[in-house]
């Protein structure tokens, strides 16, 4: 598309009213050019709304300043959340080298809002005068709310403090960018070509299908390993060739680690040195004391705490996993240690000969259209929500599916796009992702339709066959899905509070809480059905599989409780200066902690998307399991019940927790619906870490 013509504002796309269905983004008349100038656009307009707010000469109230703050930059949101789900999934040299342009404006932009004094001055009046004033729970827990975001961001800072403050934003936001797409860099230009069946060798029909089909992505002849987690993570599952293997388990935990142009040892250092000042300028010894004074946790030491009663357990199980594989080994007459590109491959033999579980047997039940239909229906029975696809709503590729989602009482309340497959300009992971958050505070008084975005990277099946998930692939299905509904469910009146935009570590329970449905019986009956045969998968098979699953459990809990270990300790430093050696300084953190050699990370610090591609889950990556303490005893409720849909339940679910968004503190939504704070018990049990019934 010509550049110039389209870029001023009355032409460029992204600034006009789009006239599509629910008001989409109209991707298919966007190009990389529109976005720059749109967004400096869009955080002019934003500005000049908060100017007129703050220059208001009528005295600061509820409705002037917070509600009406609530109100603005809503030209910009929508832009940047057009510009951000493009660069996470559908993304070209051209939009990376906007988002490398952008990402200190953007920073900049916000510290700038948070940092206006006479707008901060309006807020910390109201603040101060919270208990006069009247207000709803709702409308307190804005004041809360804004008034932290404020804070912050340094609005209380001395000027000289607050721009460095800025400055630091700035700079993080630049460097966080440079990690993501040093990343992306490692994961897309890597592959490893199978040359016959000698490089074939051990690998079902679908790793096959998939490395055939990942070939062709690339315009490659015969079969292709990638760095896509559910092609490599089977390959090194079944793969007999330990050499193949091991190539490509170092390419995977050596991403981010090269030296040269994208080598991020050197950013990791910067990003931590730039989070140290900022939380010293907040008067924090270290960054994770700072984070963690704004989550439900609230100190490290009640993170440390989880931890602690955790890891020791965790090592146990994963002893006993490698004893069994040690086993399995020997008898196989394979006398060698066993490395951490051994570890799947034995513990998958351990799975088929004690478990007589096979990961190609159980794929033909999970196709992806069927756990799709799953998730949808566990939505219906248990919320009344029915998703209907439209294929007249604008989506940025092909592979997106639009649905309108009704209510029981048959009104629209959201849209919902799905992404399921991965592609070389898409980043690994799968997450959650909006266009627009739910909320009732529009102008004119009316409700705002979330607009929800679910992403997967499932590899997809060859032309022509179906795409067969594994059990944990359809349980991210869920869980992402479990995200999805926290969006589309929201019912809050202030945009602030709406959907996810909760407390970190209260972020993960309507997400983990989902996973539950996708091994209830009930559900495997009706939807995991054969691909060819229509059967159901056979109850003996379910319970084998989870049997099988609470073998892997250890390797798992270790692999994580170590991750968030890591992330909690490099971010609770106290010296301005990070250590000099970042993953020297990780191994020998993980030798003191006594991870068994051969288990080995996945998430190392060099390609820790969490903890570098941004901000918001550094030291804040036990957020997963903080959250499974509150979905494990959570979904005890329904087997109080004796249902996995009892609507009393269920009801009680979706008004407390996927509706309320961040209008109510966390514990207290908790404890709303499950009638009692949560007990750590539940999670231990769930994990096989204790046995059933015994105290934690
Ligand atoms: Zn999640």
């Amino acid at each position: 598309m010509p550049a110039s013509d389209s870029l001023m504002s009355d032409s460029n796309p992204l600034l006009q009213d789009w006239q599509t269905p629910y008001g989409l983004p109209p991707f298919a008349t966007l190009c990389p050019a529109h976005f720059e100038p749109a967004l400096r656009a869009a955080m002019q307009m934003h500005r000049d709304e908060l100017a007129a707010l703050a220059a208001n000469p009528a005295a600061p109230d509820f409705d002037n300043t917070l509600a009406a703050f609530d109100r603005t930059g809503h030209r910009l949101a929508r832009v940047a959340a057009t510009f951000y789900n493009l660069t996470s999934s559908a993304t070209s040299p051209e939009l990376q080298a906007v988002q490398r342009t952008v990402a200190a404006p953007m920073a900049a932009h916000h510290s700038a809002v948070y940092n206006d004094a006479a707008l901060f001055q309006r807020v910390a009046v109201l603040h101060a005068r919270r208990e006069t004033l009247g207000l709803t729970a709702e409308q307190q827990r804005l004041l809360e709310r804004v008034h932290t975001d404020f804070v912050r961001a340094g609005a209380r800072l001395a000027p000289a403090a607050q721009a460095r403050h800025a400055q630091v934003m700035q700079e993080l936001a630049r460097l966080t960018t440079t990690f993501a797409q040093n990343v992306l860099h490692d994961e897309s230009g890597w592959q490893l070509p199978l040359h016959g069946e000698a490089d074939l060798a051990g690998l079902p029909d679908f790793v096959r299908a998939n490395a055939r089909q990942a070939a062709l992505d690339r315009g490659l002849p015969g079969h292709v390993v990638t760095l896509s987690r559910s092609l490599v993570v089977p390959f090194l599952g079944f793969s007999t060739r330990r050499d193949l293997r091991e190539q490509a388990w170092r390419a995977w935990t050596g991403r981010g680690e090269h030296a040269g142009a994208n080598d991020n040892r050197e950013v990791v250092r910067d990003i931590l040195r730039l989070r140290n000042e900022q939380a010293r300028l907040h008067g924090h010894a270290s960054f994770a004391d700072h984070a963690l004074t704004d989550t439900m946790a609230g100190t490290r030491a009640a993170v440390q705490q989880l931890l602690g009663q955790v890891w020791p357990r965790a090592l146990e199980a994963v002893e006993r996993e490698r004893q069994a594989l040690l086993e399995v080994q020997r008898e196989a007459g394979d006398r060698g240690e066993i490395e951490p590109w051994d570890w799947r491959f034995w513990a998958e033999k351990v799975r088929r000969q004690r478990y007589a579980v096979d990961d190609a047997e159980v794929k033909p039940y999970f196709e992806l259209n069927r756990v799709v239909q799953a998730a949808l229906d566990c939505a219906q029975r248990l919320f009344g929500l029915q998703f209907t696809p439209r294929d007249d709503i604008p989506v940025y590729h092909p592979d997106v599916q639009a649905y309108e989602v009704r209510n029981a009482a048959g009104v629209v309340t959201g849209i919902f796009l799905q992404d399921n497959f991965a592609r070389p300009a898409k980043r690994s992971g799968a997450w959650m992702s909006n266009l627009r958050w739910q909320h009732r505070n529009a102008a004119d008084g009316g409700r705002q339709l979330p607009v929800i975005l679910n992403n997967n990277n499932f590899a997809k099946g060859g032309a022509g066959e179906p795409t067969l998930l594994s059990l944990d692939d359809a349980r991210t299905l869920f869980h992402e899905f479990g995200h999805g509904l926290h969006g589309l469910l929201s019912d809050v009146t202030y945009e602030r509070l709406s959907g996810t935009q909760v407390l970190r570590d209260f972020v993960e329970l309507p997400s983990q809480i989902f996973e539950h449905w996708i091994s209830e019986p009930e559900v495997l009956q009706r939807h995991a059905r054969h691909h060819q045969t229509g059967e159901p998968i056979p109850p003996a098979l379910v319970q084998q599989l989870q049997r099988a699953q609470r073998f892997g459990q250890g390797y798992e809990t270790v692999r994580y409780t170590a991750s968030a270990m890591v992330d909690l300790a490099i971010h609770a430093l106290q010296d301005a200066e990070p250590p000099a050696d970042v993953c020297a300084w990780e191994s020998e953190l993980l030798q003191r902690a006594g991870l068994p050699h051969g288990v080995g990370l996945n998430h190392r610090l060099v390609h820790f998307q969490h903890l570098f591609a941004g901000s918001s889950y550094a030291s804040g990556y036990y957020v997963y399991l903080w959250a499974e303490v509150l979905d494990a005893d959570g979904y005890g409720a329904f087997r109080e019940a004796g249902s996995p849909f009892d609507p009393a339940v269920a009801e009680a679910l979706r008004r407390h927790i996927y509706a309320s968004g961040n209008s109510v503190e966390p514990g207290a939504a908790f404890a709303a619906f499950r009638g009692r704070p949560a007990t750590v018990q539940p999670l231990l049990e769930k994990r096989g870490l204790v046995p059933v019934g015994a105290d934690a």
